[in-house]
């Protein structure tokens, strides 16, 4: 039998989580715990092409914010108090790691102390990578090898996984139909290198993005600037590249959305001065995917984009 005080006693602590219940739904759209007020896993990624991951895998499951937007430098990024806020009140935070975030890096990994915080490049095999020349770190692009990129996705599939188990399989399934879209889309960048002939394969681009992919689709590729868009480049790289350039023969450079384009186009003068006709052939997407609702705003359609471009001005 229950007695009456007891009863009197779980009513009030009944009436004080309700009231901390609705204290927390009014102090903003999510409680402590990392969930919107529709159930949804709040997931914060870093750049646009994670963020378009654990969308596409997390499905109606997860609530996904996205700190960088389209035309920004990911090595270059600083944290503003909203973005802080973004995270803190993550269940899960999605980076790419390497040090492709530059400074913030640290505030990531200081705060998987507290909550799930993932490098999408965690499990992909150190062989895989590769090295600067600079230091001994890795290269931080990876997602223009669309077969290593597989793998980042496999991580965020894992990750929600472990994070929301109830949802697992549907977690499984969307992740699964996602990896075949990226097979797909593996393919058909191959294809469109292979329309080049190789000894006009040359992608010439502002900043050393491109590694990878020039490293899995057979292409080479030759940069102004380092790695990191950190370090400037000077008058002696626009003249040795103007005359890589006038010696190779080489059509067409290209820009890239998250830079300015003021470095590649004193190449094309430089190469102009010399008689030699250089055209800028088209704008790229580096490090940051295009505007949300284009086709461009998505990681599949911002590689396949650079592919049409490259094969469009080159072939
Ligand atoms: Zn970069």
């Amino acid at each position: 039998m229950i007695s009456k005080a007891k009863i009197g006693k779980s009513t009030g602590l009944l009436f004080l989580l309700l009231s901390i219940a609705i204290l927390a739904g009014c102090s903003g759209n999510s409680n402590a715990q990392g969930v919107s007020e529709e159930g949804k896993l709040l997931v914060t990624a870093t750049t646009g092409m994670i963020g378009n991951a654990a969308s596409e895998i997390g499905g109606k499951h997860v609530q996904v914010t996205t700190l960088m937007g389209p035309g920004v430098d990911p090595h270059l990024f600083k944290a503003s108090q909203g973005d802080i806020r973004k995270l803190d009140r993550a269940a899960v935070v999605f980076y790419g790691g390497l040090h492709l975030e530059g400074n913030m890096e640290r505030v990531l990994v200081k705060m998987a102390a507290q909550k799930t915080v993932v490098a999408v490049t965690q499990d992909m095999p150190r062989d895989r990578l590769i090295g600067t020349p600079q230091s001994e770190e890795f290269d931080p692009h990876v997602w223009f090898d669309v077969d290593l990129w597989k793998i980042a996705a496999q991580t965020v599939q894992d990750t929600l996984i472990a994070k929301d188990p109830a949802h697992a399989d549907d977690y499984r399934k969307q992740g699964q139909r996602y990896l075949n879209e990226l097979q797909e889309l593996d393919d058909y960048v191959a294809q469109r290198m292979q329309e080049i002939p190789q000894e006009g394969r040359v992608l010439v681009t502002a900043h050393d993005a491109f590694s990878y992919f020039g490293n899995a689709y057979e292409v080479e590729v030759v940069g102004l600037q380092g790695i990191s868009t950190a370090a400037e480049f000077g008058a002696k790289d626009v003249s040795r590249l103007r005359d890589y350039l006038v010696e190779r023969n080489i059509k067409a450079v290209f820009v890239e959305s998250s830079l300015p384009a003021r470095s590649m186009q004193a190449i094309v003068a430089g190469a102009a001065q010399q008689g030699h006709k250089v055209s800028i052939g088209g704008e790229l997407f580096s490090d940051a995917m295009g505007e949300p609702g284009t086709t461009e705003g998505t990681y599949i359609g911002m590689i396949r984009h650079n592919a049409d471009t490259i094969a469009e001005a080159l072939k």
